[in-house]
């Protein structure tokens, strides 16, 4: 018998690689790697740890490739704010929205913050997120900033939950300082911390956030330094950003509601992973975008929750492919390689995560299911019952 160190058994598995999907196998890991993946119930190991699936549901860990997970407080007031019909810029406007959370962040003690923000990474897990990216943002000031980068390594190292950092500097300008001199700041001091601290940089170019020309002159800047791109473009209106961002290969564009022909084309062209942010939609109780074209055109389009305490305060990946499926014209197959593989590719580990495959790291969720559809189905209920992240039960 060949040794291993935990085997699964009778696993209907989804592999979302070249395996496609196995009625009923075995899946074998070894440290912190998959080793084995066996189509057929015999195989020749034997391991300590050995979980019968009983026919269940075995799926890669889900990869949040977009969250704002870190921040102090909570926004749920402005649920009745919005139900009342205020508008996100209104909201902000009367002292919301992101500064609520801005002044929160920055005043919380740093382990305050951190134990806050590790009740949620708890809460990714839960629901089968086993790798999360994690922006700044609610700084807007270089030592609030760094607390919040503090936050996201120390999750990483100390939970169970692996996490992506991105620089966000450029979320909002900031309410108590002349908007010249924070852009001044977050192009030269702020891009030396993001290539310190972050894998990526990112930018909310809409109304009400970033023009256009302070994000080309931001995403120039950052990619000099070498820095990897991300964006936040057409929640609220399209200013040509999407069609920059492609055309400077950024890694991912995320939101999408309002996207230009021109800027679609650019998209197509590129590498670039559209991200798609439904729970925003949902939250803000907006039309769906389409992202059927997207599909269509062979885009690694990927789905992410979004999670922030203000415009989509869930963390739960199933919720977002539930809500895709029924709205912006997704396959089932399609949402679970949004956040699986696709998203993955969204924060650059499309060959260490998201797929079930021979030496990609152990990050498995074993559901409560026979079925997919019957997870998209059960909108709102919890189906993932065992996590495995790098070949460690949680
Ligand atoms: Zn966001």
């Amino acid at each position: 018998m060949l040794q291993a160190d935990l085997i699964i058994e009778h696993a209907h598995m989804m592999t979302i690689s070249s395996l496609g999907e196995i009625v009923s196998g075995t899946l074998v890991v070894r440290g912190e790697a998959i080793i084995d993946i066996i189509d057929g119930d015999t195989h020749p190991y034997t391991a300590k740890r050995i979980i019968d699936a009983g026919g269940a549901l075995v799926l890669p860990g889900f990869v949040d490739c977009h969250t704002h997970l870190v921040h102090s407080g909570s926004r749920a007031n402005e649920l009745q704010y919005r139900l009342q019909g205020m508008s996100y810029q209104e909201i902000q406007q009367r002292g919301g929205g992101i500064y609520a959370s801005v002044r929160a962040t920055r005043a919380a003690d740093p382990e305050t913050l951190y134990r806050e923000s590790l009740e949620r990474a708890n809460m990714c897990l839960e629901h089968g997120t086993t790798t999360a990216e994690i922006k700044t943002g609610y700084g807007l000031e270089p030592a609030a900033e760094k607390k919040m980068f503090d936050v996201i390594h120390r999750l990483n190292k100390e939970s169970d939950l692996e996490t992506v950092a991105t620089f966000l500097g450029p979320h909002v300008y900031p309410e108590d300082q002349e908007p010249e001199k924070y852009l001044d700041w977050l192009l030269h001091e702020g891009l030396d911390l993001a290539k310190d601290q972050a894998e990526f940089v990112d930018i909310y170019c809409d109304i009400g956030a970033y023009s256009f020309a302070d994000t080309e002159q931001f995403l120039k800047a950052a990619k000099e330094k070498g820095l990897a791109l991300k964006i936040h473009s057409g929640q609220f209106e399209s200013l040509g950003a999407t069609g920059l961002a492609a055309d400077m290969s950024a890694v991912s564009v995320d939101h999408l509601d309002h996207v230009a022909p021109a800027e679609f084309d650019a998209l197509l062209r590129s590498d670039t992973v559209p991200v798609f942010l439904p729970g925003c939609s949902y939250y803000l109780r907006s039309t769906y975008p389409d992202a059927r074209p997207y599909l269509d055109a062979g885009m690694p389009v990927a789905l992410a929750t979004d999670y922030n305490p203000g415009t989509c305060p869930s963390l739960s990946l199933p919720i977002m492919m539930s809500l895709a499926v029924m709205h912006m014209g997704f396959t089932t197959e399609e949402a679970l390689k949004a956040v699986t593989i696709n998203a993955a590719k969204a924060i650059n580990r499309e060959d260490r995560i998201g797929s079930i495959e021979k030496g990609k790291q152990a990050d498995i969720v074993i559901t409560s299911v026979k079925n997919f559809d019957d997870m998209i189905a059960m909108f709102g209920v919890n189906c993932v019952d065992i996590v495995i992240k790098k070949g460690k039960t949680i």
